[in-house]
């Protein structure tokens, strides 16, 4: 095809495509460069539209995508399908967005302008072709990012970079949970090696007593944040060493305690080499907490202050968030393992071995008391935050201990409640809707409450026909996953067909994606089977439901919970009516909270700290059935969604798990069930069309990762980079 053929864009006009294939080529790879591409629909299209077959089976990787392509390939492709003014639009929009400021960050940022937020996380999850996140604290890190993008937040994120990242999970024919690791491509990913401002590459060392940790530096893009990763695989490191970033949360606890000291310490030497001086350290979580003492030590090298200037200093720009109530969530390092790994950054603190110790300790008189992260975060910050209002009162609790002066109520421990970045997490076809007919003020990213009030006015049965349509594609995913999941358990061609009808999008249908950590109590719909199996076959009103989640590889209960919901696809009664999906992820979980109509959050309260996947399903008209527990304590209104008990929990857990078993069936039978099958004469559930509209309105600008990230501005980040106090809400 002609270079220079006139190319007829949709909208009637013609231009000259003088774009060389190159050109082209360089453009579109540009946009697969930057993980900005990850939440616009319109590029994603782009992506798609090239070889839709290759796009999901590449799951979703536009690198890999591209690298099939030739220059003069990908020029037909474009010529063929009228691309090139897209190609051109995104590119030069794309450069636009990377070199403007908002008009939020000009009114809020002020002193972080020249000292950026330091944001420290173990897990990012931006996108599922990005393999470095597990679960929920990781899509929380990388929402987070998106949205300091967004708002234009000066921040830069640290974190590890994991060759093999998390487990990919399949089921045996028993059912049973089974763990891969596979090495990820990373010539597919658009990582960059950062430089120092001589345009040298970095690497990063870390001394123990035991040999010393050289950690690279890499980098990925992410809108206008960038995300620092530190990677060990380097010829100067040991075997051992080399492996020490390739899996997330993998090895023992003194790989746990070596990866922490390459992420915050490394991290902390990783901005110094870049000359970027942090005016705010945010620790998403105590696994970074290390470094606030490197941070300490380069105060006390520069400005030759003492240890406790230099650290009083440090906490007064260290933001600490504490995520989870449970135990087994918080590290703890013995006093053998502290020693070999911050033995040579405690002899230049100039600290004893016992002061360090009592940083990470409750009890500093105790000496058999291990040291735990949660505990050096709290102590080394003065902004510390929990990430829900009644996780706030929770961990106020939980940590009393440490401030057991002053009253319960006054532990300094605030709340900022998390939310999700929309634009990653709303269905592009409920944005196109609502932006038809919506007031221009109205934008997915608004956090305005009055811009989201006109969802009330939407015509009922365009929502209802476009959730529909999103349920349908759910479907249609669950069908195809399912059969090949069929297909790779060496099922029969008859059992791969059966897979191919499982599920009905004209029933009610209710999705539980997450983790299947025990509290989180899965199998709490099966606790009177023989009551499930009527409801899932009612012929007038039958429901189905769609699960998926991954065990921690450790988690043998966790595991049994997977393999008594996978089972059932050998009861008859169920067979058709409870499917699990294989390998959640990003992917998987945003095909789940844009289809179901209801999506259900059963964790015994009050361990699930925030909860974010009911935040998700909201944005896409999904209707929570939740323990009033989280973000959902504080959420439901009574016409907003559904509530599971009434936020009470017994001390014996049978006793709780019962009496939640028992609400859950009742709200199912009485509440959930009639309302959605409660149609008027034109087929139409308006009461519960209403009550869609109800939740987007209230809910969807208020658990908004933009509402989280300028409360973590405004009442973190400035007072701590403007040395002001904490202005956190507590209580
Ligand atoms: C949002 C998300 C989570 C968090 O789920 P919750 O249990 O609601 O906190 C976990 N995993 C993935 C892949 C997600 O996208």
């Amino acid at each position: 095809m002609p270079l220079t053929s006139p190319v007829t864009v949709p909208n009637g006009t013609v231009r000259l495509a003088n774009d060389s294939p190159r050109t082209l080529y360089d453009k579109c790879m540009a946009l697969a460069g930057n993980l900005w591409w990850s939440w616009q629909p319109e590029i994603i299209n782009l992506f798609r539209s090239l070889d839709p077959i290759r796009w999901r089976q590449l799951g979703h990787n536009p690198i890999a995508l591209l690298r099939e392509f030739t220059p003069e390939r990908l020029e037909i492709r474009a010529s063929e399908l009228v691309l090139y003014t897209r190609i051109d639009q995104a590119y030069r929009r794309m450069n636009e967005y990377l070199s403007s400021s908002t008009p939020w960050s000009r009114r809020n940022v002020g002193v972080l302008g020249s000292q950026p937020v330091a944001y420290f996380s173990l897990e990012f999850g931006v996108h599922e072709s990005v393999p470095i996140y597990s679960g929920g604290l990781g899509v929380l890190s990388g929402d987070h990012i998106k949205s300091a993008s967004g708002l234009g937040v000066p921040l830069i994120a640290i974190g590890l970079f994991y060759n093999q990242g998390y487990f990919k999970q399949h089921l045996n024919d028993k059912g049973w949970q089974e763990e891969d690791y596979l090495n990820t491509m990373t010539e597919y990913l658009p990582l960059n090696q950062p430089a120092d401002p001589q345009g040298n590459r970095i690497t990063v060392a870390i001394q123990t007593r035991t040999g010393t940790i050289y950690a690279k530096v890499r980098q990925l893009n992410v809108g206008r944040v960038r995300l620092l990763l530190l990677d060990t695989d380097l010829e100067e490191n040991s075997p051992e060493d080399r492996q020490l970033t390739s899996r997330l949360y993998g090895g023992n606890n003194r790989t746990r305690i070596r990866q922490e000291i390459v992420s915050g310490i490394g991290g902390i030497r990783a901005l110094k080499a870049l000359g970027i001086t942090p005016g705010v350290y945010h620790l998403n979580e105590g696994h970074n907490a290390f470094a606030t003492l490197e941070a300490v030590r380069q105060r006390m090298e520069e400005d030759g202050q003492s240890f406790d200037n230099a650290a009083s200093d440090i906490a007064q720009k260290t933001v600490f968030t504490t995520h989870t109530p449970v135990p087994a969530g918080h590290d703890r390092f013995d006093g053998a393992l502290i020693e070999e790994h911050l033995g040579p950054l405690r002899d230049s603190l100039g600290i004893e071995h016992a002061h360090l110790m009592s940083l990470g300790r409750v009890d500093t008189a105790n000496h058999t008391e291990p040291f735990c992260m949660t505990v050096l975060g709290l102590k080394m910050s003065r902004y510390a935050n929990a990430v829900a209002s009644l996780h706030g009162v929770v961990s106020r609790k939980m940590w009393h201990c440490l401030w057991n002066q002053l009253p319960e109520e006054k532990v300094p421990i605030g709340h900022i409640t998390n939310g999700v970045h929309v634009p990653s997490w709303m269905a592009w076809q409920i944005n196109t809707l609502f932006e038809r007919h919506l007031p221009a003020a109205w934008s997915e990213e608004s956090i305005a409450p009055a811009d989201w009030e006109p969802i009330q006015n939407l015509d009922p049965g365009e929502l209802w026909e476009t959730h529909n349509a999103l349920k349908n594609m759910l479907v249609s995913f669950a069908r195809r996953r399912i059969s090949r999941q069929c297909r790779h358990r060496g099922e029969s061609d008859d059992i791969i067909d059966r897979a191919r009808t499982v599920l009905d999008p004209q029933i009610l249908t209710i999705g539980f994606g997450r983790r299947f950590a025990t509290y989180k109590r899965a199998t709490l719909v099966l606790s009177d089977i023989e009551r499930m199996a009527e409801i899932c076959n009612d012929p007038q009103r039958p429901v189905q439901f769609i699960f998926a989640g991954k065990a921690h590889p450790a988690d043998n209960p966790g595991k049994e919970f997977i393999q008594t919901i996978a089972n059932l696809r050998n009861d008859p009664r169920f067979a058709n009516r409870f499917v699990f999906i294989e390998d959640y992820d990003i992917n998987v979980c945003r095909h789940m909270v844009q289809g179901v109509d209801v999506w259900l959050n059963n964790p015994r309260r009050p361990l699930e700290a925030s909860g974010t996947s009911g935040m998700k399903a909201v944005l896409n008209g999904a209707l929570n059935l939740s323990v009033l527990d989280g973000w959902w304590a504080e959420a439901y209104n009574g016409t907003n969604g559904f509530a599971i008990s009434k936020g009470t929990s017994h001390t014996d857990d049978k006793i709780t798990d019962q009496r939640d078993a028992a609400s859950l069936f009742d709200v199912l039978e009485n509440e959930v069930i009639p309302l959605y099958y409660d149609t008027d004469e034109h087929g139409l559930p308006v009461r519960w069309i209403r009550r869609m509209m109800n939740s987007i309105s209230t809910l969807a600008w208020r658990f908004s990762a933009h509402r989280m990230v300028a409360d973590y501005t405004t009442q973190a980040y400035l007072p701590a980079a403007g040395g002001t106090s904490c202005n956190m809400k507590n209580g």
